[in-house]
């Protein structure tokens, strides 16, 4: 939703303040797909609206829900035909998680994901992913689906702090109470780790929450894994999260992905344990443990037991420690580093 148009459309039309709220109030909160829905303004506006502005800034081109209907992903279409996608996760029982791009692709070619692999096109806009989180609130309601969304993480296509800009601008809209009005607690940013970048968030939106991307304690594992890591290696990386504990003492989250034979042994478990109590605030982090969701390559997802193994060996260590549920794996839902896997 252009919302500075919007604001253009009803200043020309000599429209009083308080329409924009109400207009706001019926996309937002009430959930409408279109301005002719919007019955608290003349037919006259609505047509106008209709005819001047899109409400979405992209088309939907595929829908795919797992067969647990836990989890459900779209493919949108943009304006330039490149294409993005967003999924709708039900960790919880009528709670709803929003998960979305930040990027065309991604530049930072992570060996384990598909969308590094196809290079990066170009940044969204801030409409175009607030967007995501719109289309789901309309998708919602249009197929009386139960429950409301309760979180949004920015773990979808693309690195967020390589667009800090426009995610920027689109958290600001999250969180605008005439807007989403999402709590900041309720939404997640998640970073491959961008010294920057988790400055950055620490410094405007020290509520919202942190996640990185970690995978591999080893400087050698993680560049061959993840080539960002040959400019901000782990060193830098903790020097940050220092930093980022001294601006808001907030938990942050470290994700790890498991692999089978290159980051699951005991022997890795060890050196994350020692990663993890070597900073300061070592209670305020987090290990999420994901299966990976390989489809093709060489790499393989580690056995149930070993992952078991992995989080009893971290829980024995004193590391506060969860293995992620798993949702969508038929539709290939998991979003973040996996979302780039799937292929429609
Ligand atoms: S895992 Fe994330 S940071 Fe790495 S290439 Fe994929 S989208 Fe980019």
């Amino acid at each position: 939703m252009q919302i500075e148009k919007l604001k253009e459309i009803l200043a020309n039309n000599g429209e009083p303040k308080f329409r924009l709220s109400q207009i706001q109030k019926a996309i937002y909160q009430d959930g409408v797909s279109a301005f002719l829905e919007i019955s608290t303004i003349s037919k006259y506006l609505r047509k106008l609206l209709e005819k001047e502005m899109k409400f979405l800034s992209f088309k939907v081109e595929k829908i795919l829900v797992s067969k647990n209907q836990n989890s459900i992903k779209v493919l949108l279409k943009l304006s330039d035909g490149n294409k993005i996608e967003t999924v709708l996760l039900s960790p919880m029982k009528n709670k709803w998680s929003v998960c979305v791009s930040s990027q065309v692709g991604c530049a930072l070619n992570c060996v384990f994901c598909a969308t590094g692999k196809g290079g990066f096109q170009r940044n969204l806009t801030t409409e175009e992913i607030a967007d995501q989180v719109l289309f789901w609130k309309q998708f919602i309601k249009k197929n009386k689906i139960k429950g409301k969304i309760s979180n949004v993480v920015y773990m979808g296509m693309g690195e967020p702090f390589l667009n800090w800009k426009e995610v920027k601008k689109s958290l600001q809209n999250l969180i605008e109470l005439n807007l989403f009005g999402f709590g900041a607690r309720s939404i997640s940013v998640s970073t491959a780790g961008i010294p920057e970048g988790i400055l950055n968030l620490a410094k405007n939106f020290p509520q919202v929450n942190l996640a990185i991307s970690l995978h591999f304690v080893r400087n050698d594992l993680r560049s061959r894994f993840m080539p960002i890591n040959k400019i901000y290696d782990l060193q830098l990386l903790s020097k940050s999260l220092e930093e980022y504990f001294k601006k808001c003492n907030r938990k942050v989250f470290l994700e790890y992905i498991l692999i089978k034979n290159i980051n699951d042994k005991i022997s890795d478990a060890e050196e994350l344990a020692s990663f993890v109590a070597s900073f300061s605030k070592k209670n305020l982090l987090h290990i999420n443990l994901i299966r990976g969701n390989f489809t093709e390559g060489k790499l393989k997802p580690s056995p149930f037991f070993q992952i078991e193994e992995f989080r009893k060996y971290l829980e024995r260590k004193g590391v506060s420690v969860t293995v992620r549920k798993s949702v969508g794996e038929d539709i290939q839902g998991a979003c973040g580093q996996l979302a780039g896997k799937v292929s429609f």
